[in-house]
């Protein structure tokens, strides 16, 4: 059947500026990490990306090694794209990154301008795209200069394969120079991804003081902490979780009794605010203005429409924060 987008999607999804450009990025990005790669069940990730275009998400999160296998999550959403999205392109933010082992050899990983251009045209044959609209350096490269990864960045912009460029992953103080090299260059960099949640804050010293003060945005990955910030894993590691999941990020090792019992405490703290556990943490990202959009995965259209909710209750008192601090800091 023929999908139709929802001629309301645009009334409930709160779009912010990224940075200092002229892009808006929705509140509530969906990323391909996971859910989408060939292992995965198309009618339900088909599913998942319509409810999220008929909210508002006009934004879509891949790279070249998404999966499992790596690259199948750009060929599953190319091919939706041209059976479904035809005619939405240009109401539509993709990006994709390179910057982890792609393929073998020297040049398939890391920050190299060979890698990257040449991983860009993979990424667009897969996606059966002319361009990207950010392309992103996915990881910090220790050894290649940072002025010729910054340069692939710039030319690729300029080749139009990509219309904005994006660093992830980079912390503050090579952020900083990364951004200089590419205002330098005469392609600012538009956006920072960084891992950022509840349980993971190094951003806060210090990154995200560099971007504001450069107006660039920040999509923090990963908000959930890959689902520990929900009620799923409560009563034990459900069979279909991420955690259960051989092809999942997430070990089992990571679902401690100390992280089950802060979420415990964190899951009271949202039940008291009317909101799921997945809301708060969402909430409690999107409540600082640096934040321009929060890049959420999805294993099913439920997940999603419940994280949606969490733009209801963006606002924290005093007193919620400081008892969400006590509980983290634990
Ligand atoms: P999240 O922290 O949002 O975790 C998503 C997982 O949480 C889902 O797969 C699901 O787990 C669970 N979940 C989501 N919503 C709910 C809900 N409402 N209730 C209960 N469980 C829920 O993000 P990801 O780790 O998936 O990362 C998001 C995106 O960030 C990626 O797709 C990618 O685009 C980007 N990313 C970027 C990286 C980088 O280096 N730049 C690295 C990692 C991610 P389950 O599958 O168990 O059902």
């Amino acid at each position: 059947m023929t999908y139709l987008p929802s001629a309301q999607r645009y009334q409930h999804m709160e779009y912010r500026r990224c940075g200092k450009s002229g892009i808006k990025l929705p509140a509530i990005s969906l990323g391909l990490w996971h859910n989408f790669g060939h292992v995965d069940v198309m009618e339900n990730y088909r599913k998942t990306l319509h409810l999220a275009f008929d909210s508002g998400i006009t934004n879509f999160d891949l790279a070249n090694n998404y999966g499992p296998p790596p690259g199948s999550a750009e060929e599953n959403f190319g091919k939706l794209l041209k059976d479904d999205f035809r005619g939405y392109r240009d109401e539509m933010i993709i990006s994709s990154k390179a910057g982890y082992t792609m393929w073998d050899g020297p040049y398939g990983d890391w920050g190299s301008k060979k890698y990257l251009v040449a991983s860009l045209d993979q990424s667009l044959k897969r996606m059966e795209l002319d361009y990207v609209d950010i392309f992103y350096h996915h990881r910090p490269d220790p050894e290649t200069p940072l002025e010729e990864t910054m340069y692939a960045l710039d030319l690729i912009v300029r080749q139009g394969k990509a219309l904005y460029a994006g660093i992830s992953n980079y912390p503050a103080e090579e952020a900083q120079k990364a951004i200089d090299i590419l205002r330098k260059l005469g392609t600012p960099c538009l956006i920072h991804q960084p891992k950022y949640s509840m349980f993971e804050r190094w951003v806060e010293g210090g990154l995200l003081d560099v971007l504001e003060k450069e107006g660039v945005g920040c999509i923090p990955f990963s908000p959930l902490a890959q689902g520990l910030l929900t009620n799923k894993y409560l009563n034990g590691i459900p069979q279909d979780s991420r955690a259960a999941k051989s092809s999942g990020f997430l070990q089992t090792s990571q679902v401690t009794d100390e992280v089950i019992d802060k979420v415990r405490a964190l899951n009271e703290i949202a039940q008291q605010r009317g909101q799921s556990l997945a809301q708060m943490a969402l909430a409690w990202l999107l409540k600082d203005h640096r934040v321009t959009s929060v890049l959420i995965g999805a294993s099913r259209p439920e997940q999603l429409a419940d994280s949606l909710k969490c733009m209801d209750n963006t606002t924290f008192s005093t007193e919620e924060l400081n008892q969400i601090e006590n509980i983290l800091g634990k």
